[in-house]
Formats: C-alpha cells, structure tokens, sequence
C-alpha cells in the first residue's frame, strides 16, 4: 500500500477538480456556439448584397394601401442574409433578359405589423401580429419586374390590391402580357428558394422562412 503524503493528496485532488472544470469548460463552450445563430441568421441591406435591385418601399410612402408613412425611412430595405443571397441570384439572372427586380417591402418590424392589423384586420391580407407575418422574421419580400431604366412591367394590378385580381391564379379580365410578367416572377422565384402566396403576386416567402424568429428592431429605419 502506498501511503500518500497530505500534501501529494492535496494536489492530486486539485489537479482532478481542474480536469473537471476544463471538460465542463468545453462542453459548455461548444454547447453556447452551436445554439448561436449561425450566419445567415443576420439582417443585411439588400443594397449591399446588390445595389442593381430597385427600391420602392412603399410603406414608408403615403403611396399604400392604408395612405400613410408606416415607416419613418424607406432608404434601406433589409432581409435575412439567405433571402438577400437568392435575390441577388434572381436579379442576375433577370438581367440576361434586360430585366431586374424592385422591392415593395422587405424586413418589417413586429411594431408596424401592429398598425397594420388595426387598419386591416383580415387574415388574408395582413398577418396577425399575434402570429406574427414572413416579413417580420425577415423571410418574405414584397417585389416586381422591372426594366434596365425602373420602369414596372405591366402586372395584373398595383401593389397591395386587395381584390381577387391580385390572386396568383386569377385570369379574368388581365392582359396576357401582365399575366406572362406574373408567371416570369413567379417562376424565377420559384428556381431560386422562394415560395408565392395565394392572394398576393407579388408576396414571396423563402422556403423554410420557419426557421426565423420574429424580431422587433425599429433601428432597421436609421439611414
Ligand atoms: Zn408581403
């Protein structure tokens, strides 16, 4: 038997507590980084990613459907980094046609969804701001074809009509040309990760938007 001194014993003992604390150490640092977003998660400027896609933010406009400034600047118009990634992939290819895309509406904080469910509460056209909309997790955008110069490409109607007109299966009594524009958004959308809603042309949601938690950040209007 080998008898320990009190001191060797002391230090055997803290040299396990160490060992100890340093796993712990390490599954804790590992467990923090894997739940941090990665990312993709961040809010960026469409801008930014491509500064050849047109800005129109309507809502920060008198120019919409409840005819006041809902936002207080429309100059930056911010999405998911994954969503501002597969835009500026339409946008590239829409360009080999001489074409391009302009942006209604992007990320939308949770406070603005408020209003807006106060002004039109229907489900079919403005989210609940207990559920919480596409836009406010930074997944969905609001969009158009335009041309190399701006101009929008004839549509089945204007932005944020609340008519049958404006649903993605509606026929009657559109021009064949606004309903070949609609079907060329849709389906450029569609190759590059983006899904349409039944009552509104042009709304898309990024396929697997789920996966975002709704924010409020007012400091997205700070030019
Ligand atoms: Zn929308």
């Amino acid at each position: 038997m080998i008898l320990l001194t009190h001191e060797r014993r002391k230090t055997i003992l803290l040299s396990t507590a160490a060992a100890v604390f340093l796993c712990f150490s390490i599954v804790w640092i590992v467990a923090c980084a894997s739940s941090k977003p990665s990312a993709d998660a961040d809010l960026v400027s469409i801008q930014q990613v491509n500064p050849h896609i047109h800005i129109d933010i309507r809502y920060a406009t008198l120019n919409n459907f409840a005819n006041q400034k809902l936002y207080p600047s429309g100059k930056i118009c911010f999405v998911r980094r994954s969503v501002a990634v597969k835009l500026d992939k339409v946008q590239q290819e829409l360009e080999t046609q001489g074409l391009g895309l302009k942006i209604y509406d992007g990320y939308r904080p949770l406070s603005v969804q408020k209003k807006m469910w106060a002004i039109m509460p229907d489900e079919n056209y403005v989210a609940n701001p207990t559920k919480g909309s596409r836009h406010n997790r930074g997944a969905a955008v609001d969009i158009t074809l335009v041309r190399a110069d701006g101009t929008e490409l004839l549509m089945p109607t204007a932005f944020d009509d609340f008519t049958e007109k404006a649903w993605r299966t509606a026929t009657k009594d559109i021009s064949d040309e606004a309903l070949r524009n609609r079907t060329l958004l849709q389906s450029v959308m569609e190759k590059h990760g983006f899904s349409g809603l039944k009552t509104e042309w042009w709304h898309f949601d990024e396929i697997g938007w789920e996966r975002y938690e709704i924010l409020d950040i007012d400091s997205v209007f700070k030019d």
